[in-house]
């Protein structure tokens, strides 16, 4: 699938919708979701145009791929988490209802989360 760059979080990435920023470095941007499903729910994307998890994988740098897997890990510490716990989630596709075409994770904590059956 090609990337899209009219995408909702292309848009926030170029500063053309607000967001409320949770952190941000070179490859990175993380923001709170506008409808947050848990206390804590956080969307962590990479700055470049991938579309998915998948595209994420098989084609940025490791130094992207780095540099994601530890903020996200540090978003959730600095959002107070870490020793309650949390739920990272990725959609991939139709199937999985990824709305936005922009690889994301969400970060869901704050409560406790029930098993994950689906
Ligand atoms: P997906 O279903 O693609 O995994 O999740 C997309 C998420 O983006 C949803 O949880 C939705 O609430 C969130 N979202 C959609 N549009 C916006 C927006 O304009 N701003 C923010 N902060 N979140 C958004």
């Amino acid at each position: 699938m090609a990337y899209d760059s009219t995408n909702i979080f292309a848009r926030i990435l170029r500063g053309e919708i607000p967001c409320k920023k949770a952190f941000e470095d070179d490859h990175v941007l993380a923001f709170h979701d506008i409808h947050p499903q848990a206390p804590t729910h956080i969307l962590v994307i990479p700055k470049g145009a991938y579309v998915s998890a998948a595209d994420f994988g098989a084609t940025a740098s490791d130094a992207e791929i780095a540099a994601f897997t530890r903020a996200v890990a540090r978003i959730a510490a600095e959002a107070g988490v870490e020793g309650s716990g949390y739920r990272l989630i990725s959609n991939h596709g139709p199937d999985s209802h990824q709305e936005v075409p922009h690889y994301h994770v969400h970060i869901l904590g704050g409560r406790p989360l029930g098993r994950l059956v689906t």
